[in-house]
């Protein structure tokens, strides 16, 4: 698989400036963790629906996060794409994005 650089990925100095705008807007403050209440400084912009379900890089569909909402948010998404595993003990295995691009090993 080649190496794709941010620009071909989408995040070019478009996704730069939008980011700037996203956070002022938002007063640096991640936004779920305000909707809970507590108001926690954003490190992060996130895409509220994703860029591979088609979400768009815009200020409707971005939100101030901090990286620990960005995290939860990140696993929330990996669920939906099916790369969690279960154990034989019914406890979740999270499965790293390459090793789905492999074949599975049974
Ligand atoms: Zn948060």
């Amino acid at each position: 698989m080649p190496v794709r650089s941010r620009h071909e990925r989408g995040y070019g100095s478009k996704w730069v400036a939008l980011r700037a705008k996203v956070l002022m807007r938002d007063g640096y403050l991640c936004v779920p963790c305000l909707k809970e209440g507590r108001p926690t400084p954003a490190t992060e912009v996130d895409h509220i629906t994703p860029k591979m379900k088609g979400g768009l890089d815009t200020l409707e569909n971005t939100q101030s996060i901090c990286s620990e909402c960005h995290h939860a948010k990140t696993v929330r998404d990996t669920y939906n794409r099916n790369q969690v595993r279960f154990d034989t003990f019914g406890d979740p295995v999270w499965v790293p994005y390459n090793a789905t691009q492999r074949k599975e090993i049974r």
